[in-house]
């Protein structure tokens, strides 16, 4: 893999070619090996003790400071671009969001956190929450920002310090960003599989946050349970999209569908990557759908203005997308190019938008997760038959469901196994900072944004005086069951 160390869990540097422009170097980070590991652990541990002391609103203050650093960023870097191929109006969308997302924390936390007490004829409760201490955020490269933000702005307010292990894919632009924290608070070591493992096993560590794929999730996870430290696993989709029959194909929804698609040539936990559609509708959502991509997809650098989509991240990601498509033009599936090309297809890792049609279900485009610029268009007959459909398989992250009848997609939406579901839209369009995100089934465990994130990062811890032994209580039997 491109911008793997050479010698892994060792020390060594990480290269990082631009996926649009092959052989042209982005930047170069230190691969740090078990000792580094170490240390950052270690000092993030000894910062923690004077951090969790600060009161809740001083730690908020330091994530406001970190949103306007992030926010000035937008307009004007070009490293995520850069190193990950995602168009830079994407990623300066990224970096805002992220901004936005810390000022979110820092406004909700400090009472979303703070101590509930209760006093009355039961007794005297205080519910504490506790920081875990270090937590550690392995995190993958399609939004390199966003996703460690999600993890270091709610793990900063419950007290806790953290050391970033970002994919060696897109190590530049988050390092950067999390410059903007208060030296020792966030850490960051970059490296592959082996320091991410070192990393999720640490005894030094007590919360593990982990976004990525299934494979790696498990590995991670083996490694935490290890050494008994709780982990957070956000993991693959691959999200159904159902077209019931009365949905609205205006042009803007169609251009809606299609992006949630193949934003980030299709490389995103929470795409549409299976679009189902009554098969009395087929043919017009079929042509509508490829009007729409004519006017919304170019395929091109991402520094180039008007580009929607850029290049796949690696050579090996080119070559599995192609293989799917390949195999499903192998099933009798009819392949149809979409939108515009205005990349020099042999410059970087580019694979041409496409939508795939008369495939059977167990076809790998359809059956497992594409994380490409391709998708199926599936025709079904009735809704029961699309709801089994659509929940076929081990994932369950995002859904969505498309009607003009919102009070009708929302009864439909409680049939989904997904953790979000969307209605008439899908992907980033259709998130919201209060929203909690996350899987069901095998795409993970625990939830970003939302109050539920906040809640990831401190346990709660009682402290407890019943009534019955208060002063003038009416006392106890040693060894009774309190009633
Ligand atoms: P990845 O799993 O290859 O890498 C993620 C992180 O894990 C990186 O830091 C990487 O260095 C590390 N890693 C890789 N292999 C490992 C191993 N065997 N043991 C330990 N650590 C390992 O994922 P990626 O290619 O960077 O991202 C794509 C995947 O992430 C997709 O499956 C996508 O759906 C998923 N994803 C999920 C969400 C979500 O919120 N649920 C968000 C974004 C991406």
């Amino acid at each position: 893999m491109p911008g793997e160390p050479a010698a892994p869990g060792g020390p060594g540097v990480i290269v990082r070619e631009n996926p649009a422009r092959l052989g042209e170097v982005v930047g170069r980070v230190p691969a740090a090996g078990p000792a580094q590991v170490d240390r950052a652990v270690r000092d993030a541990e000894s910062a923690q003790r004077a951090w969790r002391e600060l009161p809740a609103e001083e730690r908020a203050e330091i994530l406001r400071k970190a949103a306007d650093t992030v926010d000035a960023m937008a307009g004007t870097d070009v490293l995520m671009a850069r190193e990950t191929g995602k168009p830079l109006a994407d990623c300066a969308g990224e970096l805002r969001f992220a901004a936005a997302y810390l000022r979110w924390v820092a406004e909700k936390a400090p009472a979303a956190l703070a101590d509930r007490e209760t006093d009355d004829d039961a007794g005297r409760l205080v519910l504490r929450r506790r920081p875990y201490g270090v937590v550690a955020a392995i995190t993958p490269w399609n939004a390199p920002v966003i996703l460690a933000l999600l993890k270091v702005g709610p793990a900063l307010a419950a007290g806790n310090t953290v050391v970033v292990k970002p994919s060696p894919l897109a190590p530049l632009a988050v390092t950067r960003v999390l410059e903007a924290f208060r030296p020792g608070l966030v850490r960051v070591v970059h490296g592959g599989a082996a320091t991410a493992r070192h990393l999720a096993g640490h005894p030094g560590v007590h919360r593990v946050a982990f976004t990525g794929g299934s494979a790696a999730g498990r590995a991670i996870g083996a490694a935490a349970a290890e050494a008994v430290t709780p982990v957070l696993l956000e993991l693959g989709g691959n999200d159904p999209v159902v077209l019931l029959d009365d949905a609205d194909l205006t042009s803007a929804a169609m251009e809606r569908l299609v992006m949630a698609s193949f934003a980030t040539a299709g490389q995103v936990c929470m795409a549409a990557k299976r679009l189902y559609a009554p098969r009395s509708r087929l043919a017009e959502v079929h042509e509508a759908y490829v009007a729409a991509a004519e006017r919304v997809l170019v395929l091109g650098d991402p520094l180039d203005a008007g580009t929607t989509v850029g290049p796949v991240i690696s050579a090996e990601a080119a070559e599995r997308v192609r293989a799917l498509i390949a195999d499903a033009a192998g099933r009798g599936g009819t392949v149809t190019a979409l939108g515009a090309v205005r990349a020099d297809m042999e410059r970087g890792h580019f694979v041409r938008p496409a939508l795939v049609t008369d495939v059977p279900d167990d076809a790998p485009v359809v059956a497992g997760e594409q994380f490409g610029p391709v998708v199926p268009l599936l025709a079904y007959d009735d809704e029961d038959e699309v709801a089994v459909r659509a929940n076929a398989g081990d994932l369950g992250l995002g859904a969505s469901v498309w009607s003009a009848d919102e009070e009708r997609a929302f009864a439909f939406a409680r049939r989904f196994d997904a953790g979000f579901t969307f209605v008439n839209t899908h992907n980033r369009t259709g998130m919201a900072l209060r929203a909690p995100f996350g899987g069901v089934k095998r795409s993970g465990h625990g939830r970003e944004y939302g109050v539920e994130g906040l809640l990831e990062y401190a346990q709660t811890c009682a402290v407890h005086a019943p009534a019955a032994f208060r002063a003038g209580g009416a006392g106890m039997g040693a060894g009774a069951y309190p009633t």
